[in-house]
């Protein structure tokens, strides 16, 4: 089965596209967690973020600067989330890298996924240091 984003890049599904350039595709996400949810996504099939070139997530990053600033002007929001999957152990349900840019206001009904609490500094700064050694 084709991916559903390559399709809508391709224009075989309809979406409410808000950018579009060369690398770089923009549209509504069906299913809004809150009033003006769009989704980022490389108009090349990437799987994730594990797959993609760094510089396509530049252009992407761009790409969310620019249109979180067009949100703001657009639908004066209080906040914004970028958001982001990759794999369904972290909620991935579409398997084509998209960044998803969520204007939040005051008491909406989203909710942080984790209850932040202390963690343990060694623990921390050895994880540091694996992640350190594998760039
Ligand atoms: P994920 O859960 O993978 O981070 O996000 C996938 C997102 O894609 C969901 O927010 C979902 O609502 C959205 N989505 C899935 N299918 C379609 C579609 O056909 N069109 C649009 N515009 N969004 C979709
Ligand atoms: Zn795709």
């Amino acid at each position: 089965m084709e991916c559903i984003f390559c399709a809508i890049v391709e224009g075989k599904i309809p979406s409410a596209t808000v950018y579009e350039d060369e690398h770089v595709f923009a549209f509504m996400d069906i299913a809004p967690a809150n009033p003006g949810h769009l989704l980022i996504i490389p108009k090349q099939h990437y799987r994730n973020i594990f797959d993609m070139p760094a510089e396509i997530g530049s252009k992407i990053m761009e790409v969310a600067v620019l249109l979180a600033t067009a949100i703001r002007e657009a639908l004066n929001p209080d906040g914004l989330n970028l958001f982001q999957s990759n794999e369904a152990a972290a909620f991935q349900t579409v398997f084509h890298f998209h960044l998803h840019l969520i204007p939040r206001w005051e008491g909406d009904p989203l909710r942080l996924p984790w209850r932040p609490s202390e963690g343990n500094i060694e623990e921390i700064s050895n994880i540091a240091a694996k992640i350190q050694e594998a760039l």
